[in-house]
């Protein structure tokens, strides 16, 4: 019989995915723009060369890529089959059952969903658009055994100040799990505070910045050696194919093609906030991800874009969230350019 808990727990919603040809896909967060030529050729001759060959599952280069990457010491590096993986890995490796787990809401589904697969109790700590009251948040979490936080946030956008995230993590008695998946566009980390504290976990991926969401490559940060090595422990050991492996490595080595797309991406950003700034029947935020969350109440914006094979993620109905709301995907300016206009049909 299938656990109770499972029949509880709602599935990933994953979003919508293009039904044909001809459709702008602003509903993942992922970066529109093409691998660097080198990772590329790395690709094609990894095809080639090693794909009847189990990888090496201690990864030993892409470890040594990424400490190079965040200065960071090698053993303090786990990995997983993208940052879904690690939450997955964290929770199995870290949370008993009924243990508290805190999540301020709203923000990825994925802790609360892999929480409760361990059947923890969840402490939900709901403030519109994340935005953190930390000595409320402080005082409730203190207690945990995991308090997951996600900056920038998904979905909305804004990061936590690193000095809150260090008070967070000197008060709680467990672990801080820090999400930063979409770091890169933004301009603050917190990974620094990894040296001096053994109870927070960083995690990131090569999903967003480095545009290979497809290949499913996650990683985390921690001084903890008791951690890494279970982390280490639990993920199935060849859990990022060769192919992953040999596309990393060579996207670390081309970082400034990567810094590139990202300012494009960020100044991108700036000039869409703007621009959907000035409808009046929706609100925008501020964002430092790749993505930008909108206020659309009963406008049912995903849908008519969707006619206009836009594609955006409706996430009303989030815990947290008040009210019709889309979040919508920073893409190329002619993506970009097709969605204002659409929304000008829509709007005005
Ligand atoms: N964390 C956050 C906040 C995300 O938005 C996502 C992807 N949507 C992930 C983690 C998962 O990323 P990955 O592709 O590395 O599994």
């Amino acid at each position: 019989m299938v656990r109770p808990v499972i029949e509880l727990i709602n599935k990933y919603d994953a979003g919508k995915f293009p039904k044909g040809e001809g459709y702008i896909n602003l509903s993942s967060n992922e970066n529109p723009y093409p691998p660097a030529e080198d990772v590329l050729k790395a690709i094609e001759k990894s095809v080639e060369s090693v794909v009847n060959r189990y990888p090496d599952p201690e990864y030993p280069e892409l470890k040594r890529a990424i400490s190079e990457y965040l200065k960071v010491d090698v053993n303090e590096i786990f990995l997983g089959n993208g940052v879904s993986d690690c939450i997955y890995n964290i929770c199995n490796a870290l949370i008993d059952t009924l243990d508290k787990v805190t999540v301020p809401m709203p923000s990825y589904t994925m802790y609360v969903m892999y929480s409760m697969v361990r059947e923890a109790s969840i402490n939900y700590k709901v403030y519109p658009y994340y935005r953190i009251d930390f000595e409320d948040f402080i005082e409730s979490a203190r207690d945990s055994k995991l308090v997951f936080l996600c900056s920038p946030n998904n979905p909305t956008g804004n990061s936590i100040p690193v000095e809150g995230i260090r008070e967070i993590v000197e008060s709680v008695r467990g672990y801080v799990v820090l999400d930063e998946a979409y770091v890169e566009f933004s301009d603050s980390s917190a990974i620094k505070l990894t040296d001096t504290y053994e109870n927070l976990i960083v995690m990131r991926t090569f999903s967003k910045f480095f545009g290979l969401a497809g290949l499913r490559v996650g990683y985390g940060v921690c001084k903890d050696d008791r951690v890494v090595s279970a982390l280490e422990k639990v993920r199935l050991p060849f859990c990022i194919n060769h192919i992953g492996v040999v596309a990393c490595v060579e996207a670390i080595r081309c970082l400034d093609y990567y810094r590139r797309i990202r300012d494009k991406i960020v100044r991108e950003r700036e000039r869409v906030y703007n621009e959907l700034s000035k409808f009046e029947k929706i609100e925008v935020f501020p964002s430092k991800a790749n993505f930008l969350l909108v206020k659309s109440d009963n406008l049912r914006l995903a849908d008519k874009l969707e006619k206009r094979k836009i594609l955006v993620r409706d996430v009303t109905g989030l815990t947290g969230l008040i009210g019709e709301h889309v979040r919508i995907t920073i893409g190329k300016p002619e993506e970009n350019n097709a969605l204002l206009n659409a929304l000008k049909e829509i709007l005005t």
